[in-house]
C-alpha cells in the first residue's frame, strides 16, 4: 500500500516498482519467523556488498579481508561502467546464500545492507554537480515474499532504523560518492585502466591488504601520516576503510586531502617520465627498423615462435 495514490506495481520482467519514494512514504510490510515464504528470499540470492559489509562478515567469521572475498564472494562489474562491484558467491552449484540456516539468517547481527533493506532499495543518484547520494529509494516486490500482506504500517525511515541501516549507509557514504563519480567520469573520459580497477577493488574491499600497502615503505615515502593517525588506522578496519575513499578521490580524482612528500613526488613522476620516453623510443626505433625491411626478431620473440606452433606430436 502506498501512502499516494499511484499503484505499486512492479515493472513487467523486474522486481522494481517504478516509482521513486522518500523516506516518509509508508510501506505495508512484516516478515518474521512461521511466514510461509520464511527463507524464499536467501534461496536465491543475488546480493552486492558494500565495503562496511565486508568488514562486519570477515570480523563475524574470523578471517582476513582477502579470505573473505576468495571464499565468499565474486567480483562483478557495476552497470558495465568498469567498476568493481563485490557479490555474494552462492552455495556450491546453488544459489542459495551460504549463511541460510533452517532457523533463520546465521549472521543476522552483521548481515549485509542489502538483506537489512529488502523490500526496498537504496538508490544513488547525483545532484547537479554534487557527488552526495540523494535520499531516494525503490520497492522491491517479489511474488514469493508474503511480508507484503502482512498488517504493518511503516514509514521507509523507521524501517531503516529498525534494521539498523543508518550506521551502515552512513560509514559507506565516501564509497558510494566515490561510484557516483566513477559512473559520471565513464564514457566521457573512456573506461579505467585496469590499474585504477585494481587499485579501487583492493582500497574499498580488502581492508587488510590495504593497510599492509598503507604500512609499506613506498607510501610512507609518498604520504606523510603523523605518528597517531598511522597507529589509529593500523588498529581499526573502519578509519582505516574511511582513509582508502579519502586516498581514492586523491590518487583518481585529484582531491588532495593526505599531505605529500613534494621531493619524493617529483621524484618518482621523473623516473615515471624516463619510462615513458624510454618505451616511445624502443617503440620507434622497431617502427624504423621495420620500415627498412630490417627488423630482427629478439632472442625471447625467438623462443616463443619456436615453441608457440609447436603443438603436433610428430
Ligand atoms: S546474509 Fe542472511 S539475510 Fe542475507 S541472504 Fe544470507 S542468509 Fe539471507
Ligand atoms: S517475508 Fe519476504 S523477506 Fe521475509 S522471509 Fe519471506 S520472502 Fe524473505
Amino acid at each position: 500500500m502506498s501512502s499516494n495514490s499511484q499503484p505499486e506495481v512492479a515493472i513487467p520482467g523486474s522486481p522494481v516498482v517504478p516509482k521513486m519514494v522518500g523516506p516518509d512514504h509508508v510501506i505495508q510490510f512484516s516478515c518474521h519467523k512461521g511466514i510461509g515464504c520464511w527463507n524464499a528470499c536467501c534461496s536465491n540470492i543475488d546480493i552486492s556488498l558494500t565495503p562496511y559489509d565486508i568488514i562486519r562478515l570477515k570480523k563475524r567469521l574470523g578471517i582476513s579481508s582477502t579470505e573473505f572475498l576468495k571464499d565468499y564472494t565474486v567480483p562483478y562489474e557495476m552497470e558495465k561502467d568498469g567498476i568493481a562491484g563485490v557479490k555474494f558467491r552462492p552455495v556450491e552449484n546453488g544459489t542459495a546464500c551460504r549463511f541460510m540456516k533452517p532457523e533463520g539468517c546465521s549472521v543476522y547481527e552483521d548481515r549485509p545492507t542489502a538483506c537489512r533493506y529488502y523490500p526496498v532499495a537504496l538508490l544513488s543518484m547525483r545532484k547537479q554537480d554534487e557527488f552526495t547520494d540523494t535520499e531516494s529509494y525503490a520497492l522491491v516486490k517479489e511474488d514469493h515474499c508474503k511480508g507484503h500482506d502482512e498488517n504493518r504500517r511503516l514509514t521507509i525511515a523507521d524501517y531503516r532504523k529498525e534494521q539498523g541501516v543508518e550506521e551502515y549507509d552512513e560509514l559507506t557514504r565516501g564509497w558510494r560518492q566515490l561510484v557516483l563519480k566513477k559512473k559520471s567520469a565513464g564514457p566521457a573520459v573512456g573506461a579505467p585502466s585496469l590499474k585504477s580497477r585494481q587499485l579501487f577493488f583492493l582500497a574499498c574491499y580488502d581492508v587488510d591488504t590495504f593497510r599492509a600497502f598503507v604500512d609499506s615503505e613506498g607510501f610512507s615515502k609518498l604520504f606523510k601520516l603523523g605518528d597517531e593517525e598511522k597507529a589509529m588506522l593500523m588498529a581499526d578496519d573502519v578509519e582505516m576503510m574511511q582513509f582508502a575513499f579519502r586516498f581514492l578521490k586523491q590518487v583518481l580524482f585529484g582531491e588532495n586531502t593526505i599531505e605529500r612528500d613534494e621531493t619524493e613526488l617529483k621524484q618518482r613522476l621523473e623516473k615515471w617520465r624516463e619510462r615513458q620516453a624510454q618505451i616511445e623510443r624502443e617503440a620507434a626505433e622497431r617502427l624504423a627498423r621495420l620500415e627498412d625491411g630490417m627488423y630482427e626478431a629478439t632472442d625471447e620473440e625467438v623462443e616463443a615462435s619456436e615453441t608457440g606452433g609447436s603443438c603436433s606430436t610428430n
